[in-house]
């Protein structure tokens, strides 16, 4: 992308936070297991103050995940959240139940939300709003289609998306936001972008929050990428200055795959 300033960011004013999306698998039973196995594949990895771990997991597997991981430095999250705190909203789950329930970050308006159960702009403000009010940390997922990368509008698809999901929020609130930057043409298809690629649309989200706020909130936060990333491909992808980590779908659902991208974010 031609012709743009680039800012000189300092990683460590921001968290690296590797967190698996494991959608909609794992029955309690498996959860468990899985937790489990992660636990014993990071045992021996000191990840505090280096790097955040969180595994964002169905509903019904955030008692049993809890319970595995409590006393481990491995955070559980949640893939939803409703805006509001309580009400007639059957079958939604709100902000102060996950809280409740030991869950620190929640992902919003992943863009399987957004093709598949009619997720907006507008609504995911408002979960994420909902979550930030609660104490947990939004993860909120932008990404472009592959017919709009092909269109060249990647930029204005993914700054429409930052800026809607932002809208009204403090700096402060800003700063204790994750944003994930997911070409959707990258999720769960095997193909991932290149570092290139996802350095030049984080450093742009980057950007647009410093536009936003100012670049000290824009430093503070973390901006993750995510689609296809695996072990192979992790440690180009996180070298890059702008992208602070990955949200792993895929390749979370085994321990051995899912550590492995945590050490290689070390
Ligand atoms: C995701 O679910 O957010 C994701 C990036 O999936 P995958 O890693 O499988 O592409």
């Amino acid at each position: 992308m031609p012709g743009r300033q680039r800012i000189k960011m300092d990683k460590s004013k921001r968290k690296t936070v590797i967190a698996g999306n494991w959608k909609m698998n794992m029955t309690p039973t498996e959860a468990r297991k899985l937790a489990c196995e992660l636990a014993e594949a990071l045992s021996c990895t000191d990840t505090a103050g280096s790097v955040e771990v969180v595994v964002c997991v169905p509903f019904v597997d955030i008692f049993a995940v809890s319970q595995v991981l409590s006393g481990t430095p491995i955070k559980v999250g949640a893939q939803n959240v409703h805006f509001e705190k309580c009400g007639a909203y059957t079958g939604e789950i709100s902000a102060p139940m996950l809280a409740e329930c030991g869950v620190t970050h929640v992902v919003v308006g992943h863009s399987e939300r957004r093709q598949y159960f009619g997720e907006t702009d507008e609504t995911v403000n408002l979960r994420a709003k909902a979550a930030l009010e609660t104490g947990l940390t939004p993860i909120i997922c932008v990404g472009e289609l592959l017919s709009e990368r092909d269109a060249g509008i990647t930029e204005e698809v993914v700054a429409r998306q930052t800026k809607l999901a932002l809208a009204g929020f403090t700096a402060e609130q800003v700063k204790r936001t994750i944003i994930a930057y997911e070409p959707v043409w990258a999720i769960g298809t095997g193909r991932t972008a290149t570092a290139n690629q996802a350095e030049e649309v984080c450093a742009y989200i980057r950007q647009i929050i410093t536009n936003l706020h100012d670049i000290e909130t824009a430093e503070a936060v973390t901006i993750q990428y995510g689609g296809s990333m695996k072990a192979s491909n992790a440690a180009e992808l996180l070298a890059k200055p702008n992208v602070d980590g990955g949200l792993v779908g895929g390749a979370s659902l085994s321990a051995a795959e899912f550590a492995e991208i945590v050490k290689a974010a070390l």
